[in-house]
């Protein structure tokens, strides 16, 4: 019932494809944008990625970007603006100035951005052009986007299955080439899942590399946005010229090291790179029961593929890994109830005349949440409530930092850290939204990165054959704060072992 998409990898193109078009001369940015603004519109029928398309900003975009041609021609502006004519897409959780954003939550349906995010205004500075936003699970809460209020986004390998979520529009957005790369943002997972669904390259990189300013926060503490793109090196391109110090979110961080790193990284020196050669711990806690055995096959044969590279593998223990759903879901609702509080029919989108007992707070709550939201709210509420906050978000707090101090003990022994990115492919619709437990346990592998702060990336492995498709899987890499750049190095080293189909 359900066909493939009509898509095809061969659509999918990197950002020095695209410039290598500029280049030759056989393509303008505007050519580009209108090229695909009308390919993501055809193939998104099926796809349901994108909420919404901003042709009008795109061409505006784009005849910025002719101008500048004009003025110091095409190998200046792309040696100026790294990005330079990359058409793009972002989670519609993130402001831009003058377009709705809605978070995929009917709450704030008509909601315009007064201002735009930090990570979009250095995003444009760099050349790049917005073409759509995309679909999410309401509030970035869940796994599967099923929770968005504007339906559900599906698997472009299989239309019966999910892209993950919440960020399974970008991702899907990317893998269907729609887009050349697309930015998500990852509390508990939600760029690395979707990143393995969908077959592309998904980063959160360490706490406080990209400014949240202008994103609408889930749980402070732990969300951090990052790229999804096709490969590693359009990976690092993005990641550069999003992060950096803001003064308008206080828990960024200066990244010169981090920045001047990835710029050694550059394409042109990958082969040095993967000279090196790193200590890779393997945690046996995340070979977890349930692991679908192609995944763990997969995963053991690029380990040992790596090993017989020259790098050194260990096993790890880090015990506490059994304990990270609960820490998590007790961080994440505290935090997301606090945030969505100001989601009240009064000062943002939907509104309804004020009365004396604020029954128009029950009434734009009670129907303009989603049930996700409702019970992030609900067990948040209760879990911060006097009486119950020492026994659950204090006893959270303090494992969080038991988990922090496990992760730099393992990181004395190792460089990095390996293992796989989710425990199953892409699962069918339905497949777990009655089991809710089910469906948080789709993350088991992820959160321990949002918790302790350290970047992870998903870096896809190829396709298996699986119940009669060929779907993706993706492997995961951690490493300790800001080690981004030993990171991409092992991911180039995983994307050349990439078994096709
Ligand atoms: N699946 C997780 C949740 O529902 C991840 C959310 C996220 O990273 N935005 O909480």
């Amino acid at each position: 019932m359900y066909p493939r998409a009509s898509t095809n990898l061969k659509l999918r193109q990197t950002i020095d494809d695209i410039h290598s078009q500029y280049l030759n001369s056989t393509s303008t940015p505007l050519e580009i944008t209108k090229q695909y603004l009308s390919r993501s519109k055809s193939i998104d029928k099926d796809i349901n990625s994108v909420l919404r398309f901003v042709d009008d900003l795109a061409i505006t975009q784009a005849n910025y970007c002719q101008s500048i041609i004009d003025e110091i021609g095409i190998k200046e502006a792309i040696d100026k603006y790294p990005l330079f004519g990359i058409p793009y897409n972002l989670k519609d959780n993130v402001l831009v100035e003058g377009q709705i954003a809605t978070s995929a939550s009917l709450i704030i349906k008509d909601f315009i951005s007064p201002y735009s995010a930090t990570i979009y205004k250095r995003l444009s500075e760099a050349g790049a052009i917005l073409i759509s936003q995309s679909n999410l699970d309401e509030w970035a809460v869940g796994s599967s986007t099923e929770n968005s209020a504007y339906g559900a986004s599906h698997n472009p390998f299989d239309l019966s299955r999910v892209p993950g979520g919440s960020s399974g529009g970008p991702a899907a957005n990317v893998g269907s080439g729609q887009s050349v790369f697309s930015i998500g943002s990852d509390t508990g997972g939600s760029i690395r899942q979707p990143a393995s669904f969908c077959d592309v390259v998904g980063i959160k990189p360490t706490y406080g590399t990209v400014p949240r300013y202008g994103i609408m926060p889930l749980a402070s503490s732990l969300d951090q946005a990052g790229p999804f793109t096709n490969n590693v090196q359009d990976n690092i391109s993005v990641l550069k010229v999003l992060i950096g110090k803001d003064i308008l979110d206080q828990t960024t961080v200066e990244s010169n090291r981090l920045e001047s790193d990835l710029t050694n990284l550059g394409i042109h020196n990958r082969d040095d790179s993967s000279n090196k050669k790193f200590k890779i711990g393997i945690p046996t806690q995340y070979f977890v029961q349930g692991l679908e055995p192609q995944i763990r096959d997969a995963v053991w044969s690029n380990i040992k593929a790596l090993e017989l590279k020259g790098h050194t593998i260990i096993e790890i223990d880090l015990p506490l890994t059994k304990y990270g759903l609960a820490v998590y879901y007790t961080t994440m609702t505290v935090e997301t109830a606090s945030n969505l509080q100001r989601f009240d029919g009064i000062r943002y989108g939907s509104q309804i005349p004020a009365s004396e007992n604020f029954e128009q707070y029950y009434t734009v709550r009670s129907d303009k949440f989603g049930n996700e939201p409702k019970r992030r709210i609900m067990l948040g509420t209760f879990a911060s409530s006097s009486g119950y906050y020492d026994a659950y978000y204090n006893k959270a707090m303090m494992v969080k930092e038991l988990m922090t101090k496990d992760f730099n003990s393992v990181f004395e022994s190792c460089d990095l850290i390996l293992a796989p990115t989710t425990p199953e492919f892409p699962f069918k619709f339905n497949s777990k939204t009655t089991d809710i437990v089910k469906m948080y346990l789709s993350d088991i592998l992820v959160y321990g990165a949002n918790l302790t702060k350290i970047p992870s990336i998903n870096v896809p492995m190829g396709f298996f054959d699986f119940e009669d498709k060929q779907l993706p899987a993706g492997i995961q890499i951690m490493g300790p704060e800001y080690s981004e750049c030993s990171i991409y190095q092992l991911a180039f080293e995983i994307e050349s072992q990439r078994i096709e189909s």
